[in-house]
């Protein structure tokens, strides 16, 4: 039966792309070259210049976020929007097992422990009624903190993950954060261009953060931001990524450890001109998602995963569930075939609680994760893809 889901898969995709097509491969159809060009002329390469200050204004400008803060990736933006939000070595930080390694890694880095909470089938993000169920049940109030009764460390922020771009009920997180008094830092890497009921994600916590990897929706080469709306924030956050130098026209004065953070101008230059492109990327790759639709739809084993209610995705990687039970067991030689075949399609990451330094932390039940994780493929996304329909 598998090896028709490949059969059929595989028809209904070349139908809509030839491959070989690539998980998602960055496209440069602007001022890429110009920008950069221009930044080498200038001399100022690395992390003062025009570009770095340009790509933060335009960012606050596309997300309606108040202030924005460049990095140098995606996980280094989250390790001090974290620290910002007061986590230490007492702190357990909440977030989806369903993610990227650098969201658990960068609690890490804070000396902190991941606290694993189930996601929600509909968004494939950290479900807002599971926590606060879990928080009621097994953490107890202390002065200002919610304590975990078994380990004895506090709550110490909630990571929500809008997974492949798709919004998660951020709105409902927020109310659970605000309740118990815990500060939301979410991990909006995925989804530059995705909205929760108008407002851009990114923008609903005390911070977010973006990347701008080379298989984000646009990319710097490398390079993250912490967004804000707290003017205290973002300066901390600028200084702090600054290396905790102090202004002053020749003295070396760093106030604390700080952090070699800044995003150099050079990936600025190119995240400028990316970010132009933007609108036009999206509008590829929410056609592709129409295409996918148009046939997958045809095929009954397969769901392809929607845009939430009441949300706006920017479908950063297009995913589908295989439907039924058995089906886990045939992902891998789905996959397989469809590699073969030049699609190269990928499987969800390993959940973070199944990797060895991850292994021992605490978590919730993680049944809806558990079921839908092996039945996951992740197809061919890039703008790239689109080519032809837009030249
Ligand atoms: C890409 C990504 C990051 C980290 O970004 P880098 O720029 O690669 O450091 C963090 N969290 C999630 C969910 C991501 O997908």
């Amino acid at each position: 039966m598998n090896s028709l889901i490949a059969e059929h898969l595989i028809e209904a995709i070349k139908d809509i792309v030839s491959p070989p097509c690539p998980l998602h491969e960055p496209l440069f159809i602007g001022n890429e070259s110009k920008y950069v060009h221009e930044c080498i002329s200038s001399g100022w390469v690395s992390t003062v210049g025009s570009f770095v200050d340009r790509f933060e204004e335009m960012l606050c400008e596309f997300t309606g976020s108040d202030f924005a803060v460049a990095t140098v990736n995606g996980t280094s933006a989250l390790h001090v929007a974290l620290l910002l939000a007061g986590v230490s070595e007492d702190c357990e930080v909440f977030m989806p097992s369903l993610s990227f390694v650098a969201t658990a890694n960068a609690v890490a880095y804070c000396g902190a422990i991941p606290h694993f909470i189930d996601i929600e089938r509909t968004n494939l993000g950290l479900d807002p009624s599971v926590l606060s169920a879990h928080l009621e049940q097994n953490f107890a109030r202390t002065g200002s903190h919610w304590i975990n009764k078994a380990t004895g460390r506090r709550a110490g922020a909630i990571v929500p993950v809008h997974a492949f771009g798709h919004p998660c009920d951020i709105e409902a997180i927020c109310e659970v954060g605000k309740t118990f008094g815990i500060p939301i830092v979410e991990d909006a890497a995925e989804s530059l261009g995705s909205y929760y009921k108008d407002r851009h994600t990114g923008t609903f916590g005390e911070s977010g953060i973006l990347s701008f990897n080379g298989n984000k929706v646009v990319t710097c080469g490398a390079g993250g931001a912490i967004l804000t709306q707290d003017e205290e924030l973002q300066k901390r956050a600028k200084h702090l990524t600054t290396t905790a130098k102090q202004p002053h026209p020749w003295e070396y004065f760093h106030d604390q450890i700080g952090f070699n953070y800044r995003m150099p101008n050079l990936n600025a230059a190119l995240g400028c001109a990316q970010l132009e492109s933007l609108p036009e990327f999206l509008e590829r790759k929410r056609t592709l998602f129409q295409k996918y639709k148009a046939t997958l739809t045809k095929l009954e084993d397969i769901q392809l995963v929607e845009e939430p209610e009441h949300c706006r995705s920017n479908y950063w990687l297009q995913t589908i569930i295989l439907k039924s039970e058995e089906a886990s067991n045939s992902r891998d030689s789905v996959l397989h075939q469809l590699n073969q075949q030049g699609i190269l399609a990928r499987p969800a990451w390993i959940p973070l609680n199944q990797l060895p330094m991850y292994s021992s932390c605490p978590s919730t039940t993680l049944d809806v994760t558990n079921a839908i994780v092996p039945r996951l493929i992740n197809l061919p996304s890039g703008p790239k893809l689109m080519q032809e329909e837009y030249a």
